[in-house]
C-alpha cells in the first residue's frame, strides 16, 4: 500500500496538510521530519516524512512507526523516492 492509499483509507484530508516542495532533497525531508507535528493519521510521534500529491499539489505527511508502510525493510536504507518519497529519522 502506498501513502496516498493509506491516507485515503483513513479519511485524511490532504488539503489540510502543509504544502511541500515538489521534489524535496533528502536533506529537506530529513530536516522537515523534526518539524512535523505528528502522524497525519493518529498524531503519534513521526518516524518518517513523506511527500504525497493526491491531486492538490505536494503535501508533507508525517507517519508514526505503526503507520509507516514497509517500515521494517526501509529502516535499513533511508531513501528518497522521487515524487512520493520517504526518509526515516
Ligand atoms: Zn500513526
Amino acid at each position: 500500500m502506498d501513502v496516498d492509499e493509506l491516507l485515503q483509507r483513513h479519511g485524511v484530508d490532504t488539503a489540510r496538510l502543509e504544502p511541500a516542495p515538489l521534489s524535496p532533497s533528502w536533506r529537506e525531508m530529513r530536516d522537515h521530519l523534526a518539524l512535523l507535528a505528528g502522524c497525519a493519521i493518529c498524531g503519534d510521534t513521526c518516524l518518517s516524512a513523506w511527500v504525497v500529491d493526491a491531486g492538490r499539489g505536494p503535501r508533507w505527511v508525517g507517519l508514526c512507526r505503526g503507520h509507516t508502510p514497509g517500515v521494517l525493510s526501509e529502516l535499513a536504507a533511508p531513501t528518497v523516492l522521487g515524487k512520493t518519497g520517504a526518509v526515516h529519522g
